[in-house]
């Protein structure tokens, strides 16, 4: 195929994913947006095989078929709650492909003696620790999400001069390799490889609880980076265009996690919600409340706001948090889905799983809006949601959550709290909204408790 043809088919494709990109910013198109992203990008692999710079397509066809199964197969074991663990992963593969086909680049073997151009070796080194990073930061943020390791921040005296120096180190390689072009460089690269992945768990291990959800979305945008500069590396357009595109909507999602923080990059990259803060101590009294009185409370609402965290997706109760909004609903109550931008375990969680389970889009509020009318909600149930619902991150100034914005639950009238025990959040921070006033302890699987009330619903 020739390389004209080949660029024309790029441009495609590149087409077709900034209309993915696009249509992906609505729940009504975000299928076809999703769907035309997917063409774009099986364009892009076909006429890329079409390449005159491949000469042997066997190992190429064995990689193919490894990577179909392996994905095929993940994509339909994973549990929906197992999603922002397959993400992490996503993440952190993407960085590795961008290390080895920086990797690659560099013609290791036949570059010995060979002179490297300083424009191949700067890509070359960018995409090994982009990529790099990417990769053990991704494999860390994998594990505190999946809980395989504590999820809370891990320090220790001297982190952050230990991170400068292996940053240092990375660089004087690089000087190294584009100083000396023509001499081997096998051991610069294997050091340059070695201090990424290093660097990348030094960058997430002391990032911990209520943080993650910056750390997720800048891995994603890293991936997308670390693909750009593997694209400049090997010249090829449709992966520096995606790697881009990857990489600015990334940094866009990483801006709006932050504010949802409210907290800076550089104050949740440099300081971290560290173990140093204490919060005060949470007592109190409990009221525990079961679901046949639940419901006659419900019952008696005129308005009830459903405000669902982690912990809906783990009971997988959205489609009966659906069905009791709808029989409330005909009850003549008014009915609102409150969603925290950071509820959940990725991005956009409570709105995936809301979405499945057919709420009407119009019913979801945003944080901000619902906490203009919260005071006059009669019933907040919080389902399975704890940090995003935590009053010490508005009123405890030595919580390490304080300043975070939450919905503000526990200015409704009442509100109804549906977990199993009175565990703390990812973030392991304790929560005074159980022992309020008008708060009501509803012990057991959110699943179970709803479907409990649906049942008295229905008679
Ligand atoms: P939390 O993790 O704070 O709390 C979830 C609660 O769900 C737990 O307290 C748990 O309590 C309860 N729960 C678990 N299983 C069930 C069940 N079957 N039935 C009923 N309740 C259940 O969740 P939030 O959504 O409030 O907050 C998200 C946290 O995760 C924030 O700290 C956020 O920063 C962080 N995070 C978010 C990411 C994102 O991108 N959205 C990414 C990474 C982290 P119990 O065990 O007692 O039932």
């Amino acid at each position: 195929m020739s390389e004209e043809l080949i660029g024309a088919v790029y441009i495609v494709s590149a087409i077709l994913f900034v209309f993915g990109l696009k249509l992906l910013g609505s729940p009504a198109t975000a299928v076809r947006g999703n769907q035309l992203s997917t063409l774009g990008m099986l364009v892009a692999v076909v006429v890329t095989l079409g390449s005159t710079d491949i000469i042997d397509y066997r190992w190429i066809a064995i990689a193919a078929a490894l990577g179909a199964v392996v994905g095929i197969v993940a994509a339909q074991r994973v549990a929906m709650t197992g999603m922002p663990e397959m993400v992490a992963l996503f993440n952190g593969s993407g960085g590795l492909a961008s290390l080895l086909v920086g990797w690659a680049a560099l013609g290791m073997e036949g570059a010995e003696g060979d002179s490297q151009s300083a424009f191949t070796i700067i890509t070359v080194l960018l995409s090994i620790l982009i990529g790099g990073v990417t990769f053990s930061g991704s494999l860390v943020a994998w594990a505190k999400l999946s809980e395989t390791m504590p999820s809370g921040a891990i320090s220790f005296p001297g982190q952050q001069f230990v991170s400068l120096i292996l940053l240092v180190a990375t660089i004087g390689c690089g000087a190294a390799m584009l100083a000396q072009p023509d001499a081997g460089t096998a051991m610069l690269v294997y050091a340059v490889i070695a201090l990424s992945v290093l660097l990348g768990v030094m960058a997430v291990i002391p990032i911990g609880g209520a943080d993650m959800p910056v750390v997720i979305s800048l891995l994603n945008s890293y991936s997308g980076l670390a693909a750009c500069a593997a694209g400049l590396a090997i010249n090829n357009t449709i992966l520096i265009v995606a790697g881009a595109l990857v990489g600015a909507a990334g940094i866009i999602l990483t801006n709006i996690m932050c504010k949802a923080m409210n907290r800076s990059l550089s104050n949740v990259l440099f300081s971290g919600f560290t173990a140093s803060k204490s919060a005060a101590k949470v007592e109190g009294e409990v009221k525990p409340i079961s679901p046949d009185d639940a419901y006659l409370i419900l019952e008696a609402a005129s308005s009830v706001v459903m405000v669902p965290g982690y912990g809906m997706a783990v009971a997988q109760a959205q489609h009966v948090v659906r069905e009791l909004g709808e029989l409330l609903e005909e009850h003549g109550t008014e009915v609102s889905y409150a969603i925290h931008p950071v509820a959940g375990r990725m991005p956009g969680h409570m709105n995936v799983l809301l979405a499945e389970a057919n709420v009407p889009y119009d019913q979801l509020i945003e944080m901000d809006d619902i906490n203009r009318r919260i005071e006059n909600v009669d019933v907040a149930i919080v389902i399975g949601a704890n940090d995003v619902v935590n009053p010490a991150a508005r009123e405890d100034e030595n919580s390490p959550i304080y300043g975070m914005p939450i919905i503000n639950v526990d200015q409704a009238r009442t509100v109804f709290v549906l977990k199993r025990s009175m565990a703390s959040g990812f973030s392991g921070v304790d929560n005074p909204l159980f022992f309020k006033e008008n708060t009501r302890m509803l012990f057991g699987d959110a699943k179970q408790s709803i479907s409990h009330m649906i049942a008295e619903f229905k008679g």
